[in-house]
């Protein structure tokens, strides 16, 4: 099966399920605001992997380490209900990939 992209909607049970992944690594402190430039973590999206699911997150400048940081989650596909929708981004960068072929 081909990877899928995917954007876990805000406000739903499965967007709280993403970020308590990424709450369980930053000490109950998801955001990580950085003080000097205002920069948290950002969801950037999920993809198929398989059974799987894959999330990602980045925060470009870490209050811990001082630099751009990624974090990846998989998840057993059933346990999320992830919504296959495309966010628009997403879908304009599908687009952009496509054209270019
Ligand atoms: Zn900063």
């Amino acid at each position: 099966m081909p990877s899928q992209l995917v954007f876990v909607e805000p406000g739903t049970a499965a967007w709280d399920s993403v970020w308590a992944l990424l709450l369980a690594e930053t000490a109950g402190d998801p955001a990580q605001l950085c003080r000097c430039c205002g920069e948290v973590w950002q969801y950037m999206g999920s993809y198929t992997n398989g059974a799987d699911t894959v999330h990602e997150f980045r925060h470009r400048h870490s209050p811990i380490t001082g630099r751009r940081e990624y974090r990846r989650f998989t998840q057993r596909g059933e346990l999320l209900p992830v919504r296959a929708t495309l966010s628009p981004a997403a879908a304009a960068l599908l687009a952009q990939i496509e054209s270019a072929r």
